[in-house]
Protein backbone atom coordinates (compact mmCIF):
# COMPACT_ATOMS: atom_id res chain seq x y z
CA UNK A 1 0.00 0.00 0.00
CA UNK A 2 1.24 3.36 -0.86
CA UNK A 3 1.89 5.91 1.42
CA UNK A 4 -0.79 9.47 1.91
CA UNK A 5 -0.04 12.38 3.78
CA UNK A 6 -2.51 15.22 3.27
CA UNK A 7 -1.14 18.20 4.35
CA UNK A 8 -4.01 21.39 4.23
CA UNK A 9 -4.23 24.48 5.61
CA UNK A 10 -5.05 28.35 3.97
CA UNK A 11 -3.54 29.86 1.17
CA UNK A 12 0.03 31.06 1.44
CA UNK A 13 0.92 28.88 4.76
CA UNK A 14 3.38 27.54 2.72
CA UNK A 15 2.30 23.70 2.23
CA UNK A 16 3.53 23.77 -1.41
CA UNK A 17 6.99 24.53 -1.00
CA UNK A 18 7.20 22.66 2.40
CA UNK A 19 5.47 19.51 0.50
CA UNK A 20 7.57 20.35 -2.14
CA UNK A 21 10.79 19.95 0.01
CA UNK A 22 9.33 17.05 1.81
CA UNK A 23 8.35 15.22 -1.19
CA UNK A 24 12.16 15.40 -2.07
CA UNK A 25 13.39 13.89 0.72
CA UNK A 26 11.26 10.71 0.94
CA UNK A 27 11.35 10.38 -3.07
CA UNK A 28 7.72 10.85 -2.92
CA UNK A 29 5.18 12.39 -5.57
CA UNK A 30 4.22 15.65 -4.86
CA UNK A 31 0.32 16.81 -5.57
CA UNK A 32 -0.79 20.10 -5.14
CA UNK A 33 -4.54 19.67 -6.12
CA UNK A 34 -4.92 23.59 -5.60
CA UNK A 35 -3.24 23.46 -9.60
CA UNK A 36 -6.32 21.22 -10.45
CA UNK A 37 -8.75 24.31 -9.61
CA UNK A 38 -7.12 26.49 -10.68
CA UNK A 39 -6.69 24.30 -13.59
CA UNK A 40 -10.62 24.63 -14.03
CA UNK A 41 -10.83 28.11 -13.37
CA UNK A 42 -7.74 28.71 -16.44
CA UNK A 43 -9.68 26.51 -18.83
CA UNK A 44 -13.36 28.26 -18.37
CA UNK A 45 -11.77 31.67 -18.22
CA UNK A 46 -10.02 31.07 -21.35
CA UNK A 47 -13.92 30.64 -22.98
CA UNK A 48 -14.93 34.00 -21.28
CA UNK A 49 -17.00 31.61 -18.73
CA UNK A 50 -16.36 33.76 -15.04
CA UNK A 51 -16.34 31.11 -11.93
CA UNK A 52 -19.67 32.89 -10.47
CA UNK A 53 -21.52 31.93 -13.86
CA UNK A 54 -21.89 28.56 -12.10
CA UNK A 55 -24.34 26.78 -14.63
CA UNK A 56 -21.72 27.73 -17.29
CA UNK A 57 -19.04 26.16 -15.45
CA UNK A 58 -20.84 22.87 -14.94
CA UNK A 59 -22.18 22.61 -18.54
CA UNK A 60 -17.98 23.36 -19.36
CA UNK A 61 -16.57 20.30 -17.30
CA UNK A 62 -17.31 17.97 -19.74
CA UNK A 63 -14.91 19.61 -22.44
CA UNK A 64 -12.84 19.78 -19.68
CA UNK A 65 -9.67 16.80 -19.32
CA UNK A 66 -7.43 18.13 -16.35
CA UNK A 67 -3.86 16.20 -15.46
CA UNK A 68 -1.25 16.63 -13.20
CA UNK A 69 2.22 14.70 -14.80
CA UNK A 70 4.81 14.26 -13.12
CA UNK A 71 8.78 14.12 -13.98
CA UNK A 72 11.45 13.68 -11.60
CA UNK A 73 8.37 13.94 -8.65
CA UNK A 74 7.96 17.33 -10.16
CA UNK A 75 3.65 18.00 -10.88
CA UNK A 76 3.36 19.82 -14.37
CA UNK A 77 -0.70 20.93 -14.91
CA UNK A 78 -2.11 19.88 -18.29
CA UNK A 79 -5.39 21.22 -19.60
CA UNK A 80 -6.76 19.06 -22.54
CA UNK A 81 -2.73 18.61 -23.21
CA UNK A 82 -1.82 22.18 -22.95
CA UNK A 83 0.66 22.58 -20.06
CA UNK A 84 -0.62 25.42 -18.00
CA UNK A 85 1.76 24.76 -15.10
CA UNK A 86 2.63 28.62 -15.06
CA UNK A 87 -0.40 30.17 -16.67
CA UNK A 88 -2.57 29.13 -13.30
CA UNK A 89 -0.79 31.09 -11.16
CA UNK A 90 -1.91 34.54 -11.55
CA UNK A 91 -4.03 36.29 -8.63
CA UNK A 92 -6.84 36.91 -11.03
CA UNK A 93 -7.11 32.70 -11.25
CA UNK A 94 -6.68 32.31 -7.06
CA UNK A 95 -9.64 34.22 -6.93
CA UNK A 96 -11.28 32.50 -9.74
CA UNK A 97 -10.34 29.04 -8.80
CA UNK A 98 -11.79 29.74 -4.98
CA UNK A 99 -14.65 30.78 -6.94
CA UNK A 100 -15.16 27.22 -8.90
CA UNK A 101 -14.30 25.46 -5.95
CA UNK A 102 -17.20 26.75 -4.18
CA UNK A 103 -19.15 24.50 -7.11
CA UNK A 104 -20.13 20.76 -5.76
CA UNK A 105 -19.96 19.82 -9.27
CA UNK A 106 -16.31 21.27 -9.67
CA UNK A 107 -15.25 19.06 -6.27
CA UNK A 108 -17.31 16.10 -7.55
CA UNK A 109 -15.41 16.36 -10.95
CA UNK A 110 -11.62 16.28 -9.39
CA UNK A 111 -12.32 13.84 -6.59
CA UNK A 112 -11.85 11.00 -8.74
CA UNK A 113 -8.68 12.10 -10.37
CA UNK A 114 -7.30 13.14 -6.58
CA UNK A 115 -7.97 9.50 -5.45
CA UNK A 116 -6.56 7.58 -8.13
CA UNK A 117 -3.29 9.67 -8.21
CA UNK A 118 -2.99 8.83 -4.22
CA UNK A 119 -3.61 4.79 -4.78
CA UNK A 120 -0.89 4.80 -7.11
CA UNK A 121 1.65 6.39 -5.49
CA UNK A 122 3.72 7.34 -2.49
CA UNK A 123 2.41 10.84 -2.07
CA UNK A 124 2.56 14.38 -0.16
CA UNK A 125 -0.82 15.76 -1.00
CA UNK A 126 -1.87 19.34 -0.33
CA UNK A 127 -5.16 21.46 -0.78
CA UNK A 128 -7.96 22.13 1.60
CA UNK A 129 -9.80 19.07 2.54
CA UNK A 130 -7.40 16.19 2.22
CA UNK A 131 -7.38 15.19 5.18
CA UNK A 132 -10.95 15.42 5.83
CA UNK A 133 -12.36 14.68 2.36
CA UNK A 134 -10.14 13.23 -0.29
CA UNK A 135 -8.15 10.49 1.82
CA UNK A 136 -9.55 10.29 5.27
CA UNK A 137 -7.78 7.10 5.41
CA UNK A 138 -4.30 9.17 4.50
CA UNK A 139 -1.13 7.88 6.76
CA UNK A 140 -0.18 11.44 8.35
CA UNK A 141 -2.75 14.62 8.20
CA UNK A 142 -1.11 17.67 9.13
CA UNK A 143 -2.71 20.92 9.29
CA UNK A 144 -0.44 23.51 7.94
CA UNK A 145 -1.11 27.18 9.08
CA UNK A 146 0.30 30.84 10.08
CA UNK A 147 -0.84 34.20 10.40
CA UNK A 148 -2.90 35.65 7.29
CA UNK A 149 -0.09 38.70 8.20
CA UNK A 150 2.85 36.22 8.20
CA UNK A 151 1.09 34.38 4.52
CA UNK A 152 0.80 37.68 3.32
CA UNK A 153 4.59 38.89 4.28
CA UNK A 154 6.23 35.17 2.47
CA UNK A 155 4.18 35.45 -0.93
CA UNK A 156 5.07 39.56 -1.21
CA UNK A 157 8.65 38.75 -0.85
CA UNK A 158 8.21 35.89 -3.44
CA UNK A 159 6.28 37.52 -5.93
CA UNK A 160 8.48 41.29 -5.14
CA UNK A 161 10.76 42.38 -8.13
CA UNK A 162 8.34 39.91 -10.93
CA UNK A 163 6.30 41.87 -13.37
CA UNK A 164 3.35 42.85 -12.13
CA UNK A 165 3.82 42.30 -8.14
CA UNK A 166 0.99 43.00 -6.50
CA UNK A 167 1.44 45.19 -3.31
CA UNK A 168 1.51 43.76 0.40
CA UNK A 169 -1.65 45.55 0.97
CA UNK A 170 -3.44 43.13 -1.98
CA UNK A 171 -2.16 40.18 -1.01
CA UNK A 172 -3.20 40.24 2.36
CA UNK A 173 -6.90 41.55 1.26
CA UNK A 174 -6.47 37.93 -1.31
CA UNK A 175 -5.39 35.76 1.60
CA UNK A 176 -8.23 37.21 3.84
CA UNK A 177 -10.93 36.96 1.09
CA UNK A 178 -9.95 33.22 0.09
CA UNK A 179 -9.65 32.21 3.87
CA UNK A 180 -13.21 33.73 4.29
CA UNK A 181 -14.38 31.54 1.12
CA UNK A 182 -12.43 28.49 2.01
CA UNK A 183 -13.49 28.27 5.59
CA UNK A 184 -17.36 29.14 4.80
CA UNK A 185 -18.16 27.56 1.98
CA UNK A 186 -21.23 24.52 2.42
CA UNK A 187 -19.31 21.78 0.45
CA UNK A 188 -15.78 20.41 2.03
CA UNK A 189 -14.71 23.76 3.97
CA UNK A 190 -11.26 24.08 4.99
CA UNK A 191 -10.98 22.95 8.49
CA UNK A 192 -8.70 20.93 10.32
CA UNK A 193 -9.45 16.96 10.65
CA UNK A 194 -9.63 15.74 13.88
CA UNK A 195 -6.82 13.84 13.58
CA UNK A 196 -4.37 15.93 11.76
CA UNK A 197 -1.28 17.65 13.76
CA UNK A 198 -2.19 20.93 13.78
CA UNK A 199 1.59 22.94 12.57
CA UNK A 200 1.35 26.70 13.06
CA UNK A 201 4.26 28.03 11.38
CA UNK A 202 4.13 32.01 12.20
CA UNK A 203 7.24 32.06 14.20
CA UNK A 204 9.05 28.87 12.30
CA UNK A 205 11.48 28.88 9.55
CA UNK A 206 10.97 26.94 6.22
CA UNK A 207 14.13 24.60 7.06
CA UNK A 208 12.53 23.93 10.80
CA UNK A 209 8.53 23.22 8.98
CA UNK A 210 10.42 20.69 6.88
CA UNK A 211 12.25 18.86 9.66
CA UNK A 212 9.34 18.96 11.78
CA UNK A 213 6.87 17.05 8.88
CA UNK A 214 9.43 14.73 8.00
CA UNK A 215 9.74 13.70 11.68
CA UNK A 216 6.21 13.65 12.32
CA UNK A 217 6.56 11.45 9.01
CA UNK A 218 8.67 8.91 10.16
CA UNK A 219 7.23 8.84 13.68
CA UNK A 220 3.78 7.60 12.03
CA UNK A 221 5.05 5.46 8.79
CA UNK A 222 8.76 4.86 9.64
CA UNK A 223 9.71 6.39 6.07
CA UNK A 224 13.27 8.26 5.87
CA UNK A 225 14.93 10.66 3.79
CA UNK A 226 16.72 9.28 0.30
CA UNK A 227 19.16 11.39 1.29
O1 LIG B 1 -3.67 25.90 -3.06
P1 LIG B 1 -4.07 26.99 -4.04
O2 LIG B 1 -4.01 28.35 -3.44
O3 LIG B 1 -3.34 26.89 -5.32
O4 LIG B 1 -5.61 26.67 -4.36
C1 LIG B 1 -6.39 27.52 -5.18
C2 LIG B 1 -7.83 27.45 -4.66
O5 LIG B 1 -8.35 26.14 -4.91
C3 LIG B 1 -8.00 27.67 -3.16
O6 LIG B 1 -8.23 29.02 -2.82
C4 LIG B 1 -9.18 26.81 -2.80
O7 LIG B 1 -10.36 27.56 -2.93
C5 LIG B 1 -9.20 25.74 -3.85
N1 LIG B 1 -8.81 24.43 -3.34
C6 LIG B 1 -9.78 23.65 -2.77
N2 LIG B 1 -9.50 22.39 -2.38
C7 LIG B 1 -8.26 21.89 -2.51
C8 LIG B 1 -7.24 22.69 -3.07
C9 LIG B 1 -7.54 23.98 -3.46
O8 LIG B 1 -10.91 24.08 -2.63
N3 LIG B 1 -8.02 20.64 -2.14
Amino acid sequence: MPINVAIDGPAGAGKSTVSKAVAAKLGFIYADTGALYRAVAYAVNSKGIKACDKEKVINELESITPELRFTGGLQHVFVNGEDVSDKIRTSEISMEASAVSAIPEVREFLFGLQKKIARENNIIMDGRDIGTVVLPGADVKIFLTAAAEERAERRYKELSGKPGCPSFEDILSDIKTRDYNDMNRSIAPLRQAEDAVLADTTEMDFQTVVSMVLSIIKEKTGAESIG
